[in-house]
């Protein structure tokens, strides 16, 4: 069996451009419209020294309907993983719903990276002093859109497997 990586985050945070970057395809959907996965998406990892499954997920932010229903999706995604990559926006440091979205990670027990994308933008060390409040330890940065940073991180869970 494959090992099975969950992207989890709020909607547009770049789980979806880091899933392409991963599968190599053009597969999920990347918008500046949040919330535009709404089912799991399934690929396989080519990237760093695989291979693996990774799940796509539509973003988890707390709303209702529609939203509710994407959270289910996600629910489920973070069941059949062995390991999740929590993807936060470095741009906007820690969000209240990031400290939600931790909290919740930290209670399913499987373990977790956190991922700190978007440090093309930053300084990005600025920003990982906060991160450090999600409890998660150490930000892996990456800039999914470019690339960088993600052969390491996936290097980075395969040795802790
Ligand atoms: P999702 O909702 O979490 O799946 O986020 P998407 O993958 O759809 O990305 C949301 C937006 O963030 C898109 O406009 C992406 O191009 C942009 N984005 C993703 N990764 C990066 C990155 O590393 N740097 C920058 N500057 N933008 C990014
Ligand atoms: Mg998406």
């Amino acid at each position: 069996m494959l090992p099975v990586f969950a992207l989890v985050g709020r909607p547009n945070v770049g789980k979806s451009t880091l899933f392409n970057r991963l599968t190599r395809t053009r597969d999920a959907l990347v918008a500046d419209v949040p919330g535009l996965t709404r089912d799991r998406q399934y690929g396989i990892g080519r990237v760093g020294p695989g291979p693996y499954v990774v799940v796509d997920t539509g973003g988890i932010s707390g709303g209702e309907g529609i939203e509710a229903l994407s959270e289910q999706q996600v629910r489920i995604a973070i069941t059949e993983a062995d390991h999740l990559l929590f993807l936060v926006d470095t741009r906007d440091g820690t969000t209240p719903a990031d400290l939600e979205i931790a909290a919740q990670l930290r209670r399913t027990g499987k373990p977790v990276t956190l991922v700190a994308n978007k440090v093309d933008h930053l300084d990005w060390t600025l920003a990982a002093g906060e991160l450090h409040q999600l409890g998660l330890g150490d930000p892996q940065p990456i800039a999914a859109l470019q690339g960088r940073g993600v052969s390491a991180l996936i290097s980075g869970i395969f040795a802790t497997l």
